[in-house]
């Protein structure tokens, strides 16, 4: 069973949340596999009256990691869990790079949506200037050592790990099911290292960077792809069902 989770990003305000969602659940009767679904913060009370009593799972692009208090514009784990989220994504590179997120304030995320009882989507992946000069190791390897850091075994289990290579997402351009698969299984190592052998299996590793309906098979048959993370495709109904038949 794979997990298929759309990333709907900065897109849909919360009727059209509710327009889509409400076309999308009874399309997903049948369907084998986890689905997971990221709108914008004012949209998930809409989003979760519209998921409502289907199993699709919602939740949110991002928390703050402080429990409440004086952080004007920020959101917090309890809000989001309020508002029906059981997810959030957290590490985003669009976060990384427009919001200047670290490993360290990710991990600080991380903690705070465990403790919340929020699945975090951690997302790691290198530009295309450190694949080009062959630091792709180095950079996933520092990205999961900060952003897990002393995070329990039995807690890091429950955490969903993407890899999102920076220069796939929103530029068309796809891994090939060979680059992400030889990704992936780096990532599994690093995790084995990291924690144990067992971990490193119960962790599910999606692929996220320009999937589509037409590359999602390919890449979704590699043994170490155990999903995808779909921006631009999970916003139009089609492509994200067909992207999620592709699974099957
Ligand atoms: C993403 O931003 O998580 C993503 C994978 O985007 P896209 O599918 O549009 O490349």
């Amino acid at each position: 069973m794979a997990i298929i989770a759309g990333n709907w990003k900065m897109n849909m305000t919360p009727s059209e949340t509710k327009r889509f969602l409400e076309d999308l659940v009874p399309a997903l009767k049948g369907a084998k596999h986890t689905i997971m679904v990221f709108p914008p913060f004012p949209c998930l009370q809409a989003a979760a009256a519209a998921l409502e009593g289907s199993k699709v799972i919602l939740g949110a692009q991002n928390l703050h990691h402080e429990e409440k208090g004086a952080f004007t514009g920020e959101v917090s784990a309890a809000m989001l869990a309020d508002s029906g989220c059981d997810a959030v994504i957290l590490g985003h590179s669009e976060r990384r790079q427009h919001f200047k997120e670290t490993n360290n304030a990710i991990n600080l995320k991380i903690r705070r949506a465990l403790r919340s009882g929020l699945q975090p989507v951690l997302c790691v992946g290198e530009t295309d200037k450190q694949r080009e000069s062959g630091e792709t190791e180095e950079v996933l390897r520092e990205q999961l050592n900060g952003c897990l850091k002393d995070l329990p075994k039995d807690e890091v289990k429950g955490i969903i790990i993407a890899y999102e290579p920076v220069w796939a997402i929103g530029t068309g351009k796809t891994a090939t099911p060979d680059i992400a698969q030889e990704t992936h299984a780096f990532i599994r190592s690093s995790l084995e290292k990291l924690f144990s052998k067992a971990t490193a299996k119960a962790i599910p590793l999606l692929y996220g960077g320009s999937m589509k309906p037409d590359n999602a098979k390919a890449l979704l048959s590699e043994p170490d792809i155990d999903g995808g993370l779909i921006g631009g495709a999970s916003l139009d109904k089609e492509d994200f069902l067909a992207i999620i038949r592709a699974a099957d």
